[in-house]
């Protein structure tokens, strides 16, 4: 019988001495070498506020609940973008939902931000809601106006709202002139007034602060010569700008290289820095809070740039994929990436209910998006967006593409951050900067799942650096040691 019982565990020992480094407890990802040494690793959290007001709590790794400011600095975050609406609510005050962000909501974004040391990117929509390639209408208040005054009220909003923003205690570092704006802005697509309007915008920038990059963003990389016109029109137009940007979702906007490409083309011809404005990765096809993902089966699953599992893996390894293609651009002008609203979780989570239950949690969340803007649009925006939000309302279409699962805890993907500009001590599989025994050990328990290792952890703990940690990392700490 005992002799059974060593042999069990010997089996049970060899079942379990090969782990894949891909493992559950955290994340594989090189160092990137950036040559742009204030990279800007950022996050758009522009819901966050009205999340927290429907009740929507965050916690680190541990479980410990923590103020999601703090946690995204903890993990490499260092700058933080916010859209901002003129006047995203009706006339009773009902918001338009999207976090109903007017200035006062970036206010309080910016200033929670420079507690914890993170920059302000302001992204002034110069609209009441949503500005894409779609949409870009004037502010309810702006549309009669003539074209000259609306050029001075795009000054004066802009300047009034960052002298507004930086009184709350905010950091301002940059400022995009428009969201998306390849077709025009704030109800003008011809690009004489188009120019007229980005150098209004630019000038209440230089204006208040000539230390603030301005930039100018776009989308559809995957349309190079578009790409490239634009660069080349906003020269012709004498348009002042310090950044071209792009939003690069991987299932709609080509491959890595061409994003390279695009973006080095106004960077060696105009000088530019190139920024990603807007990226992200689902890790999951799942939904958690009733409303429809935009990554979901049968819905952009499927393409051949995305390449990437649907994990939480995956989606570390698509945000460092891009920072790399744009650290990669001519000059050294990439100036860095900034992951699209990894934080709007739900606010009620739907995971494994069905019947009444599914449906009256998803009517629970209903109340909360409507009442605190929680939702990607409430239907009181139909007044402003009668055809699209007015019609397809609702929660987060993003919350399998958030570093946080539907509880609010941080996944391993956010890691990231902070493991791309991460040197690791090869085999400091504990992570106190030393290499000893106790390295060893902790792979051997890792292996025997008596405790987890943390991303940084991981990395060093594939000390032979064959892709997987297994006890052969351990014997070869132990030799290594022991031989110097
Ligand atoms: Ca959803």
């Amino acid at each position: 019988m005992k002799k059974l019982s060593v042999f069990i565990v010997l089996v049970l020992l060899l079942c379990l001495c090969t782990v894949p480094a891909y493992a559950e407890s955290g994340i594989i990802s090189k160092r990137i070498n950036f040559k742009n040494p204030g990279f800007i690793k950022g996050m758009d959290v522009s819901s966050v506020i009205s999340l927290e007001k429907s009740g929507v709590k965050f916690y680190n790794e541990a479980g410990e609940s923590e103020d999601i400011f703090e946690l995204l600095s903890d993990h490499g975050v260092n700058y933080i973008r916010v859209r901002v609406w003129n006047n995203p609510f009706d006339k009773d005050g009902n918001g338009y939902g999207g976090g109903n962000n007017d200035v006062k909501t970036a206010c309080e974004i910016g200033r929670r931000a420079a507690l914890y040391g993170m920059k302000l990117s302001v992204d002034f929509h110069y609209s009441d809601f949503w500005a894409d390639p779609g949409k870009q209408k004037a502010p309810k208040a702006w549309e009669n106006l003539s074209f000259d005054d609306k050029e001075r009220a795009l000054y004066d909003y802009t300047y009034n709202s960052l002298k507004e923003i930086k009184s709350a205690g905010a950091d301002i570092g940059m400022v995009q002139i428009g969201n998306e704006t390849t077709l025009g802005i704030c109800g003008e697509n011809e690009w004489q007034n188009m120019a007229r309007l980005f150098n209004s915008g630019a000038s209440a920038v230089r204006a208040f602060d000539k230390n603030i990059l301005v930039a100018v963003h776009f989308t559809n990389p995957e349309m190079t010569d578009t790409i490239k016109w634009l660069a080349d029109t906003l020269d012709e137009n004498k348009v002042d700008y310090d950044v071209f940007a792009t939003s690069y979702y991987p299932y709609w906007h080509g491959s890595l290289a061409n994003l390279t490409d695009v973006l080095s083309y106004a960077a060696e011809k105009y000088g530019k820095y190139a920024l990603v404005a807007e990226t992200s990765y689902a890790n999951t096809l799942a939904d958690t809070d009733g409303h429809p993902n935009t990554v979901a089966q049968g819905s952009n699953d499927k393409g051949e740039n995305l390449l990437w599992d649907f994990s939480v893996q995956g989606q570390a390894d698509e945000l460092s994929a891009v920072m790399n293609a744009v650290n990669n651009v001519k000059n050294g002008k990439g100036l860095g990436v900034f992951y699209w609203e990894g934080a709007w979780i739900t606010v009620g989570d739907t995971t494994s209910l069905s019947g009444d239950e599914y449906s009256n949690r998803v009517l629970k969340n209903k109340k909360l998006w409507e009442s605190f803007g929680s939702g990607w649009a409430s239907p009181f925006s139909g007044e402003f967006d009668p055809d699209d939000a007015g019609k397809w309302y609702g929660g987060s279409a993003v919350d399998n593409q958030a570093f946080f699962d539907s509880s609010g805890k941080a996944l391993a993907s956010l890691d990231i951050f902070k493991m791309v500009s991460t040197d690791v001590l090869n085999g400091d599989s504990n992570g106190d900067n030393k290499l000893n025994i106790r390295d060893s050990t902790a792979i051997r328990k890792y292996i025997a799942k008596l405790r987890t290792l943390d991303s940084c952890g991981l990395r060093a703990a594939d000390f032979n650096a064959d892709g997987e940690i297994s006890v052969s990392d351990a014997t070869s700490i132990q030799f290594f040691i022991s031989s110097r």
